[in-house]
């Protein structure tokens, strides 16, 4: 590529054409795909439902802009709260978490945020701010002020929590910081210390949400009540959306005028939310929940005992392979590349997989089965 700046490394292919949880790249070879576009396309490329919403908005119109009422993103808002909550829409993870970020300062009156290290929340000022990483920081200081980290999963982080902070923001799985799942008793004790102390709870679950990990938001397994969550990744199969859901009370503090964007909540991103959400059943839940204790069985069973691995972590169809240092997590995802299968990285060395939520064990162990030949070399 030469004409666009070299932000990101990347494999020497192109993905042209997708079908179902398959990928044809520009040199036809046609690969599995354990990534869904980095937790994106959860139901695949060829989604019957979400591709007719998609194309019937696409022919009535595609953008009016928030000055008027929108009856497709209140239908859509309505599909991803409870009656106590309010959503805010807009076209990517870190702008959910601005609005959270925006939101939780306003309406609380203070200044300061309780992030983690090793989390990720985005490359916007606010949101890189909060992210635990230096890498990403390094030479954009000076970032966003009064925000402050603590270990995640660490109990020192909970005497942190007094009622100087506006708000704690966390991941329950921690993605990019290479798939380190939250302990629910030191979860609950977060969020405990956040009530007792009038400080918001927010759940980042850009990634963790949708039916990830089995249930349409992580939280929910680790029977927590967040104030704020944000959405986006899988929320549009693809297409740009983020959303911050926030409850109710909140609304005082986001009347008319404080935030907003230009595309969020458009027409077309709604029409293939709705679409996701539609699907997002009870039912689906279920066999998102069955395939993944097959998926796990599978790893337990065949790529867990192996010298090459550490541990593996993650929930549902999220999983991190901790692998040793002699095994560079990029030569692994280029040998997979060269047996047709899509996979993912993470921090510490760690391979991510994140596959469509409607694959099927078939392939689901067929992957796994490429891996460990990969793994074996
Ligand atoms: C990907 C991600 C983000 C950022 O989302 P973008 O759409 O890339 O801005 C924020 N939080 C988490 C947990 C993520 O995984």
């Amino acid at each position: 590529m030469k004409h666009v700046f070299p932000t990101y490394s990347r494999f020497p292919f192109d993905l042209v054409e997708g079908h179902d949880v398959y990928l044809t790249d520009d040199q036809q070879n046609t690969y599995l795909d354990f990534t869904s576009g980095i937790g994106v396309c959860s139901f695949g490329y060829s989604n019957k439902i979400i591709q007719d919403k998609v194309s019937d908005q696409l022919k009535k119109v595609w953008h009016t802009s928030n000055l008027y009422e929108n009856q497709l993103q209140d239908k859509v808002a309505g599909q991803l709260c409870n009656d106590d909550q309010l959503a805010f829409f807009c076209n990517s993870g870190t702008e959910a978490n601005e609005a959270a970020f925006k939101l939780a300062r306003k309406y609380t009156g203070k200044t300061t945020v309780l992030a983690f290290n090793n989390g990720f929340h985005g490359r916007t000022y606010g949101s890189m701010s909060l992210t635990g990483n230096p890498d990403i920081q390094k030479g954009f200081e000076p970032l966003v002020p009064d925000v402050e980290f603590a270990n995640y999963n660490d109990e020192k982080a909970i005497d942190l929590i007094d009622s100087n902070l506006a708000a704690v923001i966390l991941e329950v799985i921690q993605g990019e910081g290479g798939v380190v799942v939250g302990d629910k008793e030191w979860l609950q004790k977060v969020q405990a210390a956040c009530h007792e102390n009038q400080v918001l709870l927010i759940i980042d679950e850009v990634q963790t949400g949708i039916g990830r990990t089995g249930s349409k938001f992580a939280f929910e397994q680790f029977d927590l009540q967040p104030d704020i969550i944000t959405s986006a990744k899988a929320l549009g199969n693809g297409t740009p959306i983020g959303a911050m859901i926030g409850n109710k009370e909140l609304a005082s503090a986001f009347g008319p005028g404080t935030h907003g964007t230009t595309f969020g909540g458009n027409k077309l991103s709604m029409a293939a939310a709705n679409g996701v959400l539609e699907q997002l059943t009870p039912d689906f839940l279920e066999s998102v929940q069955s395939k993944a204790e097959f998926l796990w069985d599978q790893l337990n069973e065949k790529i867990k005992p192996f010298d090459k691995v550490t541990s593996i972590s993650g929930l549902g169809f999220m999983v991190g392979i901790h692998l040793i240092d002699d095994v560079a997590v990029s030569d692994v995802i280029s040998e997979l590349h060269k047996q047709c299968l899509l996979t993912l990285s993470a921090k510490h060395n760690t391979l991510r997989l994140l596959p469509p939520l409607i694959m099927d064990e078939k392939n689901l162990e067929k992957g796994v089965e490429l891996i460990l030949e990969v793994l074996t070399k």
